[in-house]
């Protein structure tokens, strides 16, 4: 297996398995790309984990942006002074980026800018299954879609060209599908990218006020019109197969994969126009395509993108073929698209045996919810939350929660999450739960959530007076995606010591009077801070640090193997608060025995505590 680190060398002609965010960051090589930028988020994270371990020798300038704005303001500047740009992004991480995106297009770029959405239909690692296709649309901006990990690699060269023949921002849309397959990729050249670049004055040009705006808001439509006319002729839009003429296939994005399988399983007569350069939509191809077959059936996952547009194209230029795709109910607008939801949507209208066909969008597996890791400071910090909460006998506290490995304080034995809807949204909601509800509120938002977009809440709750506790959980790292550096972390994007800011010092200058500082180790000191904001008339902030187990266990195993703890059986009672309250994955139950399991367990000695094992049962091995 091809090491991340050597993805950048020169293997022209060679093949690798790749996944589909590797190749997208091989892309990049053959690109010549010189910028970098992302917040982490899933699934395009590995994208980044990637580019972090070859950007040095391949002289990619990357980084680990605060949010998804700032990663593709910094690309976007970087593709006015001349360097190739990318920026990449999960799915509602384009709602944040969107602000300067939509701006950007009317001024347009130097250099090739890309910004690649991973969206996620059926939502595997997100809120929502928003179709971010629809930003191409709102922006006036092109969109190129691969299928699979060969065509991630191999379109993003044509988006980079297409980007700097327009001098327009390209969005780049893959899917979980695509992002997590693996594939056999085929490399191309190491492209050199600019050397040396400046950035020249241009304020007509890059200023978005009157009299240039609207000037610029006609040239973007021109060069839309250009495109679409390109759209016809890229190898990017092609018909893949051809049937007798009675029915035809449009295609796009990862639903092609399960779609040849099912053509090629049943045997079906079908022609099949597959499309990479999305929008503008070919619009002569679409028109032939029609012409030539009795009935054109649309497969796309999500909405009716592609489809809508083909409807309004046949009806603009008077063509009668049957068109069936979402809109007529043939196909769900739901959740991706697998090998059974393509078929058993298609044997509605051809001959797909219905019968060996589960057209369910989920294959029935036994549920296994998501639990916090051995060792995760997070269950020490609900630990005591919930039994200071316990202890003041104030009920109906709210839990407002947020993006990050903490969302799992919703399940038992915490249940700790009342509400959550995006990143930094715990600190906004408990601002209008305090004023509006007469209840206590509770907020949990994680140290790079609240660098992201938690810090204009907090500033706004302070100024406004708002009467809440807010616990930021600081593990040092963005766990859930993989252990990333955020701005408080000590390392950069690339692994290197960097300066980091102090979460206590933002909090403070922001007006915050009470700030306290926790380990959530220590249970005790952990739950009289809770205590003490419970009687606190305004806001306090509780800042409970700990390094995420996963991130300090690799750094401790480098040192020496991690020690577990066991539960001495002469000593436990069996009483289960370490299993029904305090539940770490490691302890178990079984024909009423309390154990550890010494290979799950990481030796962090939470559970040892006094406040989880009254009796004083757990030991450490060692001890
Ligand atoms: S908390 Fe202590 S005494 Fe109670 S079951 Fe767990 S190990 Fe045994
Ligand atoms: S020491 Fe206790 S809390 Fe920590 S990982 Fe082991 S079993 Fe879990």
């Amino acid at each position: 297996m091809l090491k991340p680190e050597n993805l950048a060398d020169n293997m022209t002609g060679e093949v690798a398995f790749l996944l589909g965010n590797e190749a997208v960051a091989r892309g990049l090589v053959e690109s010549g790309v010189r910028v970098a930028t992302t917040y982490p988020g899933t699934p395009s994270s590995e994208v980044g984990d990637t580019i972090a371990r070859f950007a040095r020798k391949s002289g990619i300038y990357f980084q680990y942006s605060v949010n998804e704005k700032v990663a593709y303001e910094i690309a976007y500047a970087a593709s006015l002074s001349g360097k190739r740009s990318f920026t990449f992004m999960k799915v509602v991480g384009m709602n944040v980026a969107a602000d300067s995106l939509m701006t950007s297009a009317y001024t347009g770029v130097e250099a090739g800018l890309v910004i690649m959405t991973a969206d996620d239909p059926s939502m595997f690692s997100s809120q929502n299954e928003q179709d971010n296709r629809h930003f191409s649309d709102l922006a006036h901006i092109p969109l190129i879609e691969p299928s699979s990990p060969q065509e991630a690699k191999d379109f993003l060269k044509h988006a980079f060209e297409l980007s700097e023949a327009e001098k327009l921002p390209v969005l780049f849309r893959t899917t979980t599908r695509v992002s997590h397959q693996r594939a056999p990729v085929t490399f191309g050249d190491v492209a050199s990218g600019s050397g040396k670049s400046t950035f020249k004055r241009n304020i007509p040009q890059y200023l978005p006020f009157q009299p240039y705006s609207s000037r610029m808001k006609n040239e973007l439509m021109e060069k839309m019109a250009r495109i679409s006319r390109f759209s016809d002729e890229t190898v990017l839009n092609q018909l893949e197969r051809k049937g007798s003429g009675k029915t035809g296939v449009i295609v796009s994005g990862a639903a092609y994969g399960p779609l040849i399988d099912v053509v090629n399983e049943h045997d079906l007569d079908v022609s099949i126009l597959k499309l990479g350069l999305v929008n503008p939509l070919p619009e002569k191809l679409v028109l032939e395509f029609l012409g030539n077959h009795k009935e054109v059936v649309v497969v796309e996952e999500l909405d009716p993108f592609v489809e809508t547009k083909i409807r309004s194209l046949a009806q603009m230029n008077g063509i009668t073929t049957s068109i069936t795709g979402k809109l007529d109910g043939v196909f769900p607008s739901s959740f991706e698209y697998t090998q059974n939801v393509i078929a058993g949507s298609l044997s509605k209208i051809l001959p797909v045996d219905a019968e060996h066909v589960d057209a369910k969008p989920h294959t029935e597996i036994p549920s296994r919810p998501p639990v916090m890791c051995p060792g995760c400071p997070h269950r020490g910090t609900y630990y005591a939350v919930k039994r200071a909460v316990g202890m003041s006998k104030i009920e109906n506290v709210i839990y407002p929660s947020d993006i990050g490995c903490y969302s799992l304080g919703v399940f038992e034995p915490f249940e700790m999450s009342d509400v959550l809807l995006s990143m930094g949204s715990s600190i906004g909601t408990a601002q209008g739960f305090a004023l509006s509800a007469g209840q206590t509120v509770i907020s949990f938002i994680g140290d790079s959530t609240f660098f992201h977009a938690g810090m204009p809440s907090l500033v706004n709750a302070v100024h406004n007076g708002a009467k809440m506790i807010l616990v930021i959980l600081d593990n040092a790292v963005t766990a859930m995606t993989g252990q990333q550096p955020n701005p408080g972390s000590s390392m950069g994007s690339l692994g290197d010591p960097a300066p980091y800011a102090r979460i206590e010092d933002l909090v403070a200058s922001a007006g915050v009077e009470k700030i306290s500082i926790v380990d959530p180790f220590d249970i005790k000191s952990t739950m009289r801070a809770v205590t003490e904001g419970l009687h606190f008339d305004g806001l306090s902030v509780i800042i409970a640090r700990r390094e995420c187990a996963i991130y300090a266990d690799q750094k401790k195993k480098k040192i020496a193997p991690l020690v577990p703890y066991y539960v001495d059986k002469d000593k436990c009672t069996s009483c289960r608060n370490c299993v029904e309250k305090f539940s770490c994955p490691a302890i178990s139950v079984d024909s009423g025995t309390v154990s550890i399991d010494p290979k799950l367990c990481d030796g962090c000695g939470l559970c040892s505590e006094i406040y989880v094992c009254p009796f004083r049962a757990i030991k450490s091995v060692e001890a």
